[in-house]
């Protein structure tokens, strides 16, 4: 068939979609393409009862979001039906991946346009955290302020100069440590599946170029060293791996961070979670808190959420030390909503959707850029 006939038989066919979530402007780039797109109209995640009887009633695509749980029963719901999964989110726990293969249907994600906005959330973050923003700001807004002095009521710690340990080098990974060498940081990897040492050879050069220069006084260095080193050394330990729960990895990542790990880091050490919340053991580092094992830790990702009332991690008496996010990370307005594929993650998910529905790059599953689970479309 030649391209414009195919095109045509495109436009004539009227892909259903549903939309867990509204995504913002892209769902009307969908609907100008003449998808039929249904989209789920409250805040909260539907019911999976829901989700099921949509794909149920014949949608070609499905557009998620992590807090949908999507699994085999969805995929023998929409078995004669659903021909891709398109999730807003670069992380994917929440998709049975083994479920999808049995299935045959193809789900995107949106890595890569989310890696910056999360990286320079995870740095606000912990310059938030150990220069106790929150509360000297609630000092002020209490009326508490009554003098200047030169330690009183208390101290923060600074970040530049000081020792970073990222935990899992992949994209946000990586971008964190850009962001992290511009603050004259020395810098500690951990990655047990993916060690890019051309990047950290790039890095070091720049570090290198900034001392000859006279940018930085002191020569700052990057290296690759075990977790456990990792862990010893650092003053800031960043973490971000992808949640792999036992069984989906050699190394999985579900409570890495634990009573053992926790313990290992310096008192005066602080914690960056914007991965995944089940990556760290929210009872322990409750105790490590407490306790002070570590000194503080900022969270943006929990192992249930939203966050319960009840949780530990609402203990005033850590209240000082542990910041508290809602899932806010990507939460930047191109980051989130853009319709360009290039900019924005409601793009990306759309695009993901559009190339698989309309056959794209030749149909073939295996090379169509936003597809992860292309080892079940192999030959
Ligand atoms: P990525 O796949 O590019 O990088 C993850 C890295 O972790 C990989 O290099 C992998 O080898 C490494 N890794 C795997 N197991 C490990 C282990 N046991 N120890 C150390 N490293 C390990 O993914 P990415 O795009 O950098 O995203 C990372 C994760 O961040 C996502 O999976 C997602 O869950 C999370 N995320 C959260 C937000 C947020 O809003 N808070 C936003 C974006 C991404």
């Amino acid at each position: 068939m030649c391209l414009q006939a195919f095109r045509k038989k495109i436009m004539s066919n009227k892909f259903r979609v549903f939309a867990t979530c509204d995504i913002g402007p892209a769902i009307e780039l969908l609907r100008k393409r003449g998808y039929d797109v249904g989209v789920y109209p409250h805040p909260e995640a539907p019911p999976k009862n829901l989700i099921i009887d949509k794909v149920k009633s014949g949608v070609d695509g499905l557009i998620t979001t992590l807090r949908d749980q999507i699994d085999a029963e969805i995929f023998e719901a929409g078995k004669n039906s659903l021909k891709v999964v398109a999730q807003i989110a670069v992380g994917f726990d929440n998709i049975n991946r083994a479920d999808a293969n049995k299935y045959r249907i193809p789900f995107t994600h949106t890595a890569d346009v989310l890696t910056e906005a999360t990286a320079e959330f995870a740095f606000f973050m912990m310059g938030t955290l150990a220069r106790k923003m929150w509360p000297a700001e609630h000092l002020t807004r209490e009326n508490q302020w009554s003098y200047w002095h030169p330690y009183l009521p208390f101290l923060g710690d600074e970040v530049t100069g000081k020792t970073i340990a990222i935990i899992g080098t992949g994209r946000i990974g990586l971008a964190m440590i850009k962001k992290c060498a511009g603050f004259d940081m020395n810098v500690l990897c951990y990655d047990p599946a993916y060690e890019n040492h051309a990047y950290v050879n790039a890095i070091q050069e720049t570090l290198d170029l900034r001392h000859a220069r006279g940018i930085s006084k002191e020569k700052n260095w990057i290296k690759y060293v075990p977790f456990e080193q990792a862990l010893r050394e650092a003053d800031f330990v960043s973490v971000h791996v992808p949640l792999l729960r036992p069984g989906e990895s050699t190394t999985p990542t579900y409570h890495l961070f634990n009573e053992q790990t926790l313990y290992m880091m310096k008192p005066t050490a602080f914690l960056v979670n914007t991965s995944r919340g089940p990556v760290v053991d929210e009872a322990a580092l409750a105790r490590a808190l407490r306790e002070n094992w570590i000194a503080g830790a900022a969270l943006d990702v929990y192992e249930e959420e939203p966050l319960p009332a009840d949780s530990p991690l609402r203990d005033p008496a850590i209240a000082d030390r542990c910041r508290l996010l809602p899932h806010f990370a990507s939460a930047g307005r191109i980051t989130r909503l853009s319709t360009d594929p290039d900019k924005g993650m409601a793009g990306r998910c759309v695009q993901g959707l559009i190339d698989v529905l309309e056959g794209n790059y030749g149909g073939d599953v295996t090379k169509m850029p936003y597809v992860v689970n292309r080892e079940a479309f192999g030959k």
